[in-house]
């Protein structure tokens, strides 16, 4: 069984993560998304907000798990057992972090492996940042965002 994780902070999930998550869970039998609980960021959702986000999103595909964690990616990877981790790459300007990450990962633990997927275009250009930002000046994140999210922003800014 070919298990994948795809790790990141999803603060929050975006329509180009939706779409990453969709491409990977169709080249893995099962992808486990880890949230980041990275309090020290001091994120807009908690790490269990980001989660149920995530799921109610995500709902509609069978082989896609979520959960929260902290410490090590390589340490979560090792816990479900996965081999791919898959991450997402939008502009060149991802690609040295990305690269930087992948083999720090990969040294250690040689096993694992990081599947990059390039973002769709119509996606090229949004982060979870941006979507904050937008919504702060009441902005429309509706095309950028799944439902249960957009509501969820804009419930936080009242
Ligand atoms: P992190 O803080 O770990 O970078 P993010 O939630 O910002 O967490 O991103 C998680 C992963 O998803 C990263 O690999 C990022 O490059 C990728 N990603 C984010 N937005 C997009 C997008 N619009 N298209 C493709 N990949 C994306």
């Amino acid at each position: 069984m070919k298990i994948g994780i795809y790790p990141g902070s999803f603060d929050p999930i975006t329509k180009g993560h939706l779409d990453i998550i969709e491409r990977a869970s169709r080249v893995v039998d099962k992808l486990v998304i880890g949230v980041l609980d990275n309090s020290e960021k001091k994120p807009m959702f908690t790490a269990d907000e980001r989660v149920q986000l995530i799921k109610e999103a995500v709902a509609s595909l069978d082989n896609v798990n979520v959960e929260a964690f902290h410490g090590l990616t390589v340490d979560f990877a090792e816990k479900h057992g996965a081999k791919i981790l898959v991450r997402g790459l939008r502009a060149v300007t991802d690609f040295e972090y990305e690269l930087q990450i992948a083999q720090t990962n990969h040294k250690i633990n040689p096993k694992l492996d990081t599947i990059f997927f390039t973002t769709s275009v119509e996606y090229s250009y949004l982060s979870s940042s941006i979507v904050k930002e937008i919504a702060k000046y009441n902005g429309d994140i509706e095309p950028l965002v799944p439902s249960n999210v957009c509501k969820a922003i804009y419930d936080k800014y009242k």
